[in-house]
């Protein structure tokens, strides 16, 4: 896992902010399908402590979890910057991480040690997660937070094209996720993820596309939807959205037509075709 890591850490991604650039406001961005049309909720912004009270992140303790309020934190902007950035405002994200319920805007790429770490600090509280740019490490410590209930999670093409970590079964005492919105996960991290959740995901938002040309990647080209979803033991669903990019109507008819038979009794819509919202994690 660290040699993992530090290959990351080695590379620089586009939406990483170089440390000149570092005071610059980034407008909020979102790294999936393009179209997807958010239902707001309210959120409350995340205000760091002054740096002066903040300890550096070597000589945090940790905290108890039951000594801590609830609360949620986001962290765009803060985890856009290099790994060589803002290190003062990342060591106080870290001590501020221990309790905090919500999670979002957790942007993996840019400093993807201190990213695992906070993933890490957060494990034994937070509920909801997003996740973007996520790698294998970081699917792992996700993989192993107790009281996960809603998971979104985003990875690149490089990831779909990289290795495909098989997270396996949950660690005991995992509540178990209700909710999932999985974009470009590589297919064979899906399943895993799907199976290891299959007692428990009420709802899953999948963006995939249906069959297309051979050249075409998953997940733009999926032939075979129902069967892949029909073998996860998805005891519990009750409701899927498949989010389209390229969207064709015979295609998408046929394709949810497939998989309502799969899946007997779960509600399956298209967000093209039905005109769905997307949720918040
Ligand atoms: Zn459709």
């Amino acid at each position: 896992m660290a040699s993992a890591v530090n290959k990351l850490a080695s590379q620089r991604h586009p939406l990483c902010q170089p440390p000149h650039l570092q005071l610059r406001a980034l407008p909020p961005q979102r790294c999936w399908t393009p179209h997807l049309q958010l239902r707001a909720l309210p959120l409350q912004p995340w205000t760091p402590p002054p740096a002066a009270a903040r300890p550096p992140a070597a000589a945090l303790e940790p905290l108890p979890a039951e000594a801590l309020p609830s609360r949620e934190m986001d962290m765009n902007n803060l985890s856009r910057s290099a790994a060589c950035a803002r290190q003062e405002e990342k060591a106080a994200a870290l001590q501020e991480a221990q309790g905090v319920v919500r999670l979002v805007q957790v942007l993996c790429y840019c400093d993807p040690a201190w990213s695992l770490e906070l993933l890490q600090r957060a494990a034994p509280t937070v509920e909801r997660l997003e996740l973007l740019y996520a790698r294998e490490p970081h699917l792992r410590a996700v993989h192993a937070m107790p009281r996960l209930r809603r998971l979104r999670v985003y990875c690149d093409d490089d990831a779909v094209h990289a290795a495909t970590p098989e997270l396996g079964a949950l660690p005991p005492g995992h509540s178990g996720l209700r909710w999932l919105h999985a974009d470009h996960l590589p297919r064979a991290t899906l399943q895993c993820l799907l199976q290891a959740h299959g007692g428990t995901l009420e709802e899953l938002e999948l963006v995939v596309g249906t069959p297309g040309k051979p050249s075409l990647p998953w997940p733009i080209n999926c032939s075979d939807l129902h069967s892949l979803l029909g073998w996860c033991g998805l005891r519990a669903l009750r409701r899927l959205v498949l989010w389209r990019g390229a969207h064709k109507g015979r295609a998408c008819r046929e394709q949810r037509a497939a998989v309502r038979a799969a899946l007997p009794g779960v509600q399956v819509l298209c967000d093209v075709c039905d005109r769905v919202l997307g949720e918040e994690p």
